[in-house]
């Protein structure tokens, strides 16, 4: 193998609350960890403006100063953050082997742990009032976002079990809820559209989906259509909240990785190892349950505990 190739100790791929996380406490235990940011530098939260419930803000943080703040704290103890994506891998399938990844196509490194922190995208509906207002009162995150929207009217836009639970959230909270389920029956298992249809003050509306958001700086209401008769009615409301799903970020490990059906990958029950010695997986791409930056965090923590035993059982730390 040429000498000309850089080798990592601990290389840790994506900069969300999981990654930063995780270099916090690879760099303080010596594992020199180098970081690369892919193409979206300090993860989801710097898509909003309010993080509210990560501990240690007592009057709450926007999420991209958040971030910087997480990002200098893992570079105050050492760790090397590049900008840059790991665009291929090749893992090795053997205790001790080096792991090979591509970064932007070009650049190839080894590493003798690796840490996959690439997140997991939100699925929007793709309607330019929709983008135009995320931020403004459309939001993918029911349990992040609906306590800015209590007591008030909102929407929320899918039909699977995670939706009716989100649903069943903000009904907690808010004024009135609708559901806007495409078809004529929800995904959500039947124990889910029990619990949604037993909350007074949330309605479904079937076969509907949104036209178009209503309002210009912030979420004023919402024209919807009814996708067998055409028909159009306005619902004045102030925020939507998207749960049609989310798109772990595994792409270039598929083939080599264990995940699931849907492409989270799959961790050994109570650590961050995944099926392949060195390689851990921290945050939203093992986790679709919880979702949060502080979860997020707390198995970034655990992945770089994981790396750093595995290290010192080889002999190498
Ligand atoms: C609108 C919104 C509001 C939210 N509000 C809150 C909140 O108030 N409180 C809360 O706790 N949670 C909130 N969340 C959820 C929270 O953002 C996530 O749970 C958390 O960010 C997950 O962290 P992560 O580190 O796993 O991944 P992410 O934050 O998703 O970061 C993934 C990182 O991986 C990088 N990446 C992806 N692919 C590659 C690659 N091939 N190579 C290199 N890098 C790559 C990306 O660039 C990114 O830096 C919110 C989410 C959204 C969408």
């Amino acid at each position: 193998m040429s000498d000309t190739i850089e080798k990592i100790k601990c290389l840790i791929i994506g900069s969300g609350p999981a990654g930063y996380t995780a270099a916090i406490y690879a760099a303080r235990a010596d594992m020199n960890p180098i970081l690369y940011t892919g193409l979206e530098p300090g993860g989801q939260l710097t898509t909003t403006t309010e993080v509210d419930n990560f501990p240690g803000y007592p009057e709450g943080i926007d999420g991209p100063t958040m971030m910087m703040q997480l990002q200098a704290q893992a570079e105050r103890f050492g760790t090397q953050v590049r900008i840059g994506m790991a665009t291929a891998v090749e893992f090795s399938t053997v205790e001790g082997g080096w792991h090979k990844v591509t970064i932007d196509n070009n650049k190839v490194v080894l590493a003798h742990t690796i840490i996959i922190s690439t997140g997991a995208t939100a699925k929007y509906l793709g309607l330019p009032s929709e983008q135009r207002l995320r931020g403004g009162g459309v939001s993918a995150c029911a349990v992040c976002d609906g306590f800015f929207y209590r007591g008030q009217d909102v929407a929320i836009v899918g039909a699977g079990d995670t939706a009716a639970e989100e649903a069943t959230y903000l009904a907690n909270i808010c004024k009135n809820v609708t559901m806007l389920v495409r078809k004529d029956v929800m995904r959500a298992s039947k124990a889910m559209q029990h619990r949604v249809q037993n909350t007074p003050n949330l309605t479904v509306l079937y076969n509907t989906e949104v036209d178009e958001v209503l309002g210009d700086q912030v979420v004023e209401g919402l024209r919807v259509v009814n996708n067998v008769s055409g028909e159009k009615q306005e619902i004045a409301l102030t925020g939507l909240f998207v749960a049609i799903g989310h798109k772990p970020n595994t792409d270039i490990f598929k083939g080599q990785l264990e995940m699931d059906e849907t492409g989270y990958l799959i961790t050994q029950p109570k650590t961050t190892k995944t099926n392949l010695p060195g390689v851990f997986a921290a945050g939203d791409v093992q986790d679709k349950d919880y979702r949060q930056a502080i979860t997020a965090a707390g198995s970034g923590c655990m992945a770089a505990l994981d790396a750093e035993r595995y290290l010192g059982e080889l002999g190498s730390h």
